[in-house]
C-alpha cells in the first residue's frame, strides 16, 4: 500500500529536509521526498498547517507483560504509544518473569507481532532476575533480539558486575542503560528528601544516591572507554557530573523525563501518590538544573518511563503505593508545551531527542528515526498548535495513573504511521 503525506511542515532534525514538502511511503520505506508529489494509487493525507517528523522512539518504557498484566500489556502499550505519536518502544525487562532469559524475550517479539503496529525493541536485564548478582548470558540474549541491557527499576549496586557488563555488553554492541539510585539510602523511601519528605515526617530518597551511582558509572565508564546511558535523570549534581564527564570525551549519554522539568516534589502534597515516581520528583534547583541540560544538550534523550499500574495499587499509603506513571499518551504534548512554546528549545531539537537520539544510543542504525530516502516508513504528524486537556479516561494504557491529568497542554498527534500504515489516527 501506498501513501501520500502532502503539504506537512517537515521537522527532520537529521538536517536533509526542511519546509513545505511531500512524502511517499511505499512497502514500508519513505520512496519519495519533494514538492507536488502526486501518485493516482496512493492514499492520501492532507498535512497543510500540521508537522511531519520520523516516528517517535522511546527507549523507557514499562510494559508489565508478562506477568504484570493488571497494570498494562503488549497490546495497550502498543496502544497508547500509537496514540502518544510513538512508533518505536523499548521495553524493560522488569516483567514476571524477568526477561533475562531467550525465552521471555521470543515471547515479547511474538506478542509484539500481535500488536497495533508498533516496534517493541526488547531490552534484556544485565543480571539473573535483576537481582544484581549473577551476570545474564549476554550473547544469548542478543541473538534473541534485545538492543540493549538493563536493570531498570533496581540499580545495580555491585560495580564489578556493572564493570563486566560495560565490558562485555559494549563487546556485542550492546549498551547499559543505567537506573542510577544507591539502594542503601532509598530503600522503602518514597520521596525526595527535603522540604517535602521533612512536613510529612519521612525518610527521604537523597538527591546523592543518585548521584553516587552517575559518578560511578561514568567513572567506570571511563575506565573501560565503553559507553553508558544514565535513565531518567533527576537531579542538578547528576547533570553536573555528567556533562564533565562528557566534556573529558567519555561515552556517557542520558535521558529525562517530563515530569523532571515540570514538576517538582511539592506536587506530592498535592496529588499524593499520583506524583509518586523512582526517581522522585525533586526541588525547585534540581528541576531548574534538568531543564537546563536539557537546553544545553547535556540530556540527550527525551523518555517517559512509562509506568503503569492499577487505580487500587496507586490508591495504598504514599509508603506502599507502587512508584511510577504514565507517559506514552503525554509526553510529545508535555515536550512541546514545556520546551518548544516555553521556548526552551527549538522544534527541531525536542524531537531529535525523541527520534534521533534514542536511535543513536540503541544503535538501531538503517535511518531509523530520520526522515529520508530509504529510511523505514515511520511517520508522526502532529497539531503543533492545538491546544487540549489530558484526560486520562480518553488513554489508551490500562494505566491512569498521570501527575498531569486536567493539565492544559499544546501539540497534538494527528496521525501515528508505521511502516507505512496508518496505527493511529486522530
Ligand atoms: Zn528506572
Amino acid at each position: 500500500m501506498k501513501l501520500l503525506i502532502q503539504n506537512g511542515t517537515i521537522v527532520d532534525p537529521a538536517g536533509g529536509i526542511s519546509g513545505q514538502k511531500d512524502l511517499l511511503l511505499d512497502n514500508g520505506v519513505i520512496t519519495m521526498i519533494g514538492d507536488h508529489l502526486s501518485d493516482t494509487t496512493a492514499q492520501v493525507i492532507d498535512a497543510a498547517g500540521l508537522h511531519v517528523s520520523a516516528g517517535l522512539i522511546d527507549m523507557h518504557v514499562h510494559l508489565r507483560d508478562p506477568g504484570l498484566t493488571h497494570k498494562e500489556d503488549i497490546l495497550t502499550g502498543s496502544e497508547a504509544a500509537a496514540h502518544g505519536g510513538f512508533t518505536t518502544i523499548a521495553c524493560m525487562p522488569n516483567t514476571k518473569p524477568v526477561m533475562d532469559n531467550p525465552d521471555t524475550v521470543a515471547y515479547v517479539k511474538k506478542r509484539a507481532q500481535h500488536n497495533c503496529g508498533v516496534h517493541v525493541l526488547p531490552i534484556g536485564a544485565v543480571s539473573i532476575g535483576e537481582r544484581g548478582e549473577q551476570r545474564t548470558n549476554f550473547k544469548d540474549l542478543k541473538a534473541a533480539g534485545v538492543v540493549a541491557l538493563s536493570d531498570d527499576g533496581m540499580p545495580i549496586m555491585n560495580a564489578n558486575l556493572m564493570r563486566d557488563a560495560l565490558l562485555r555488553g559494549n563487546r556485542r554492541g550492546l549498551t547499559v542503560l543505567s537506573h542510577c539510585e544507591d539502594d542503601t539510602m532509598v530503600h522503602g523511601r518514597g520521596v525526595n528528601e527535603g522540604r517535602v519528605s521533612r512536613a510529612l515526617g519521612m525518610p527521604g530518597r537523597p538527591a546523592i544516591a543518585e548521584e553516587l551511582m552517575v559518578m560511578r558509572d561514568a567513572m567506570l565508564a571511563e575506565e573501560t572507554r565503553t559507553a553508558v546511558h544514565i535513565c531518567h535523570v533527576s537531579t542538578a549534581g547528576s547533570v553536573n557530573i555528567i556533562r564533565q564527564f562528557k566534556r573529558k570525551g567519555v561515552r556517557i549519554t542520558c535521558e529525562t523525563c517530563p515530569q523532571y522539568f515540570i514538576l517538582t516534589h511539592e506536587e506530592i502534597l498535592r496529588q499524593g501518590t499520583m506524583a509518586k515516581v523512582n526517581p522522585p520528583l525533586r526541588a525547585t534547583k534540581d528541576r531548574d538544573a534538568i531543564l537546563a541540560a536539557v537546553k544545553d544538550g547535556t540530556i540527550d534523550c527525551l523518555v517517559t518511563d512509562h509506568a503503569p499500574h492499577s487505580a487500587e495499587e496507586k490508591a495504598l499509603p504514599l509508603v506502599a503505593a507502587p512508584a511510577g506513571m504514565v507517559g506514552l499518551e503525554t509526553a510529545l504534548a508535555l515536550n512541546l508545551t514545556y520546551l518548544y512554546h516555553a521556548g526552551v528549545l527549538p522544534l527541531e531539537e525536542v524531537i531529535a531527542k525523541m527520534t534521533l537520539r534514542p536511535a543513536e544510543v540503541l544503535g538501531l542504525g538503517g535511518s531509523v528515526g530520520m526522515l529520508a530516502l530509504g529510511a523505514p516508513a515511520d511517520v508522526t504528524i502532529f497539531d503543533v498548535n492545538e491546544e487540549w486537556t489530558v484526560d486520562p479516561s480518553d488513554f489508551r494504557s490500562k494505566g491512569r495513573n498521570t501527575p498531569f491529568a486536567g493539565m492544559q497542554v499544546k501539540g497534538r498527534v494527528r496521525y501515528t504511521i508505521a511502516d507505512g500504515k496508518i496505527i493511529y489516527k486522530a
